[in-house]
Formats: structure tokens, sequence, C-alpha cells
């Protein structure tokens, strides 16, 4: 599916990753720019979450330090679980 960060377009789809990483994205200014999630992902709901954002803040924001998107996307995906959310069934991508 196609995503809208920071004003630019990512097409957000499951895919293979490198070893070790849940997910990555490309750079804003890359044509096709791509956000991959590790498909494993699609089993661990809170996991996808925090890796989404944590992706969506890389590519919105890539002059941001790792620490930092790291642990922002973890804070939100908790606050976010601890208020309710849930993905009702499967991911929609
Ligand atoms: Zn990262």
């Amino acid at each position: 599916m196609l995503v809208t960060v920071h004003g630019k377009r990512w097409q957000m789809q499951f895919g293979r990753t490198p070893t070790g990483w849940y997910g990555f994205c490309d750079t804003p200014n890359q044509p096709k720019k791509r956000i991959i999630l590790r498909p494993s992902l699609r089993k661990n709901h809170q996991l996808l979450l925090d890796t989404t954002i944590h992706e969506m803040l890389h590519a919105g924001g890539p002059i941001l330090d790792e620490d930092f998107v790291d642990t922002m996307a973890t804070d939100i995906a908790r606050a976010l679980i601890k208020i309710g959310w849930r993905l009702p069934s499967g991911p929609n991508l």
C-alpha cells in the first residue's frame, strides 16, 4: 500500500529485510521509495506497530538519530497499545 510520510509517498509492504532487521526504508529523495517490513511481524502486532512507526520516523526524519527513533517508536507503540489500540485481524498489506 502507498503511505504518505511528511508529504512524500512510500510503498509499504512486507518483504525480505537484512538479517536481524525488522524493517527498513528508502531515503526520501529516492524514486519509488519503499518501506519494507519483515513478514514474521504479521504474527506480532505490537512489534509490527513498533516497526511501522520506527520506519515511518526514519522516512520522515532521515537525520534523526537511531537511538531517538528506536526509543520513540517503542514509546509510541506502547502508549497506543495501552490506550486500547488493537489490530482487529491480520495486517492489510
Ligand atoms: Zn532504525
